[in-house]
């Protein structure tokens, strides 16, 4: 052994998460000079021409790369690990169930700004150690003078880093290194100071029916940990039950998690959590600036903040002590994350909580058949409250047989009638209609050409604030053409979209407000609270919007909910189209008569006797989940399944049916398990922003064997040839199969 080498055999070797699409931790040694080395840590490092902030996720006694070609870390950026061990075993487990790049999954968990080294809410304190004495300068004066006078500054006063240069001059780190070799100074840190948060008292809320009080009951003092899925109708005071539970985490000192669907998280939701609590509250979503996400989530971090409400990724905040951890609205598809690392938060709430031991409730008027099935299997403890809470009953559902009473301009006249009515009688409207725009195809009567988009297998909308053809899938917009492009003669705007059925009921009711709420009026959240603040004051009197009306949004005066079409989606490709239109059509149902007044629901569809819509209206929803699942476990699919997708996509149409062929070959010759294979096949929309889309779906009952296969399969897929001709990405318990 070499005398380098000797060396290096006694320094740990450092294991490094790094941002990048690589499925490995980096070894580095440890840097020349330095403090502690926790996991946890950040840390500065070479990485290949570039420098790059890392993670320290573990210390190794050794490294399997050759020791002349390790390469050193340069600077620790923390006193204080960032993340503690329960936080990064966390992460570890996500990055392996979704077969995640890891440096990718940590990335996920911590602020952008945090990630490129930022000093972190903490300053840095030099001070004398405890051993050292005027003794110690003294004797230093003669051979060190800067040393000595460093230390008589420190003996007589601790010392903010940031003021150092000011205070000792420039060139002071190198004496203060040689003192805190010689252990008479360190760096320590302090909290930097907060802002004063003055805690206001908490304030009390109604009094529990049975049913809620049962279901706290069951969540924080339940015989043993594990899941609680709280199905309550929408208004029967689930949030009523979470406030409940947290305040008793609260009382133990302990912090509480809430994780809420992107657009649910309004200013509404975290005011009802602000006026009942008087503690700090951290809230942690998508619009953030990144200097307030930091702060915030330093906040949840240190403990400052005892509850953090957020969407998505708040799921990986770390906190000091966690207690309890709230799902609301479990079943929403925005839990899930579509790009990148495709994890789903209410998942990994649940198994933070398992891990950490801690409570966890899922609450929903309208529960994914996942956790449906978990609650049958006795994985979850499933608590209902079946009645709304206060004075409010359910709303009574009509049906509207489109084929006996056809719309016009997407409108029954039994519906208008019921519009009058309520707006007569002071009742506020919502009209849900899933397509955004004015109409959805600009269409030829003489030759039936339609508008496409060059781009995508897809129609262009007509748009007309501002005017023009868009596609929904890649957002080109184009100037309509004023005639037909194949034969010449004029062309028409059909199919209704929000934008159209607002001009309608403008002319229809002209003496009343009528909002708009989908992608284009609620752009930025400032517009979104605008709309929603008009809506619950009461100046809106009629709102039409999209699939965004169906998030828990309490609008105390809306007494009548129309869903002009409930037929797009009855008869989807994908095997969970039932399943989304019974929540999206009970969840927006869930608008109506959420005070003294009896809400109403009217459902216009060309099919009232299409099961689906028979079970929502006579059984509810319980009903429903029941032959859904039947039909579940009939075609093996999940919950009865599990299933991982493979992706791909290029500007070839041959490519990504290549690449998952070969892919495919690839699985197969492995090892042999009972994963079965479909495909590839191309997407249901083939071509979307230029780019052929084609899948590849696996499909086991045995989850060990299907994360079995795709462990093997990943570094041979990343080194086909093939790979780095397409664009691909692995999706493990996919949502969407396209
Ligand atoms: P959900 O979250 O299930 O939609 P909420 O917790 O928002 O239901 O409750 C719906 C409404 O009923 C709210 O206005 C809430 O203040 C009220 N509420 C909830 N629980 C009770 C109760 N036990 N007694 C009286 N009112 C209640
Ligand atoms: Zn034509
Ligand atoms: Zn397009």
């Amino acid at each position: 052994m070499d005398k380098e080498a000797a060396l290096l055999a006694n320094e740990p070797i450092l294991k490094v998460a790094i941002n990048a699409p690589l499925r490995t931790l980096f070894d580095y040694l440890p840097p020349k000079a330095g403090g502690a080395l926790l996991p946890g840590m950040r840390v500065r490092v070479p990485f290949g021409r570039t420098r790059q902030v890392g993670l320290l996720v573990a210390l190794a006694p050794a490294s399997d790369v050759p020791s002349v070609r390790l390469r050193r870390v340069e600077e620790i950026l923390d006193l204080q690990p960032l993340l503690g061990a329960e936080d990064m075993d966390l992460l570890l487990w996500a990055a392996r169930y979704y077969a995640h790049p890891v440096g990718e999954v940590f990335a996920t968990a911590i602020p952008t700004l945090a990630r490129q080294g930022r000093r972190l809410g903490e300053r840095r304190v030099a001070r004398a150690a405890a051993a050292a004495s005027p003794a110690d300068a003294e004797r230093l004066a003669g051979r060190a003078p800067r040393q000595a006078a460093i230390l008589r500054q420190l003996l007589a006063a601790p010392l903010d880093l940031e003021t150092a240069d000011d205070e000792f001059g420039p060139g002071w780190r190198g004496p203060f290194r040689r003192l805190e070799a010689q252990g008479l100074v360190e760096i320590t840190l302090a909290p930097a100071d907060s802002e004063g948060d003055v805690p206001g008292p908490d304030t009390g809320g109604p009094t529990l029916t049975p049913s809620q009080a049962a279901a706290v009951e069951n969540i924080i003092g339940a015989p043993g940990p594990g899941p609680v899925l709280l199905f309550g109708v929408t208004g029967s005071g689930k949030t009523e039950v979470y406030l409940r539970a947290i305040e008793s985490v609260l009382a133990e000192g302990r912090q509480a998690l809430v994780l809420v669907p992107e657009i649910g998280l309004t200013p509404q939701t975290v005011r009802r959590f602000r006026r009942r609590f008087g503690c700090r509250i951290a809230v942690l979503h998508s619009g953030l600036t990144e200097k307030v996400r930091l702060e915030a989530w330093m906040d949840a971090r240190s403990g400052r903040a005892r509850i953090v409400i957020g969407t998505r990724s708040a799921v990986f905040t770390p906190m000091p002590d966690c207690g309890l951890i709230a799902v609301d609205e479990e079943h929403d598809p925005s839990f899930k994350q579509q790009e990148g690392f495709r994890y789903s938060a209410r998942d990994i709430a649940v198994v933070r909580a398992h891990r950490s031991g801690i409570p966890v409730v899922l609450g929903s008027a309208t529960p994914s058949l996942e956790s449906m099935r978990n609650a049958d299997a006795g994985r979850y403890r499933r608590v209902d409250l079946a009645e709304r809470a206060g004075s409010a009953a359910r709303p009574v559902v009509r049906v509207v047989d489109l084929r006996v009473t056809p719309a016009r301009e997407g409108l029954t006249t039994p519906l208008l009638q019921a519009m009058q009515r309520h707006l007569d009688g002071d009742g506020q409207v919502i009209l849900f209609l899933n397509r955004r725009g004015y109409a959805t195809a600009l269409f030829c009567s003489e030759c039936g050409w339609v508008a496409e988009c060059p781009r995508c297998d897809a129609r262009m909308t007509v748009h007309q604030h501002p005017a023009g053809l868009r596609c929904h899938h890649c957002n080109r917009s184009e100037q309509p053409p004023s005639t037909c492009r194949q034969c010449g003669a004029g062309l028409r705007p059909v199919g209704q979209g929000t934008e159209r059925i607002e001009a309608v009921l403008a002319a229809q009711f002209p003496d009343l407000t009528v909002g708009r709420l989908d992608r284009d009026t609620a752009k930025t959240r400032e517009s979104l609270t605008a709309l929603l603040e008009d809506m619950r004051q009461g100046r809106t009197r009629i709102l039409v919007g999209t699939q965004m009306l169906t998030k828990g949004h309490d609008f105390p005066d809306v007494t009548l909910v129309g869903v002009l079409n409930c037929d797009q989606g009855l008869f989807g490709t994908d095997f969970r189209s039932d399943e989304r239109l019974a929540q999206t059509i009970l969840q927006v149902s869930g608008r109506a008569g959420r005070r003294e007044r009896r809400g109403e629901v009217i459902l216009q569809t060309s099919y009232p006797q299409h099961r689906l819509l028979s079970h929502l209206v006579s059984g509810g929803y319980a009903d429903f989940t029941r032959e859904a699942l039947d039909e579940r476990a009939a075609a093996g699919w999940p919950p009865f399944s599990h299933l991982a997708m493979l992706r791909a996509e290029a500007t070839g149409r041959g490519e990504p049916m290549g690449f998952l062929q070969r892919c495919r070959d690839l699985a197969e010759g492995g090892r042999r398990t009972c994963v079965s294979i479909l495909g590839p096949a191309p997407a249901p929309m083939e071509r979307r922003s230029g780019r052929y889309r084609a899948q590849l779906l696996f499909r086991s009952t045995a989850r060990p064997d299907l994360h079995a296969l795709l462990n093997d399969l990943l570094p041979a897929v990343e080194s086909l040839k093939e790979s780095r001709r397409v664009r691909w990405s692995l999706d493990v318990d996919p949502v969407e199969l396209f």
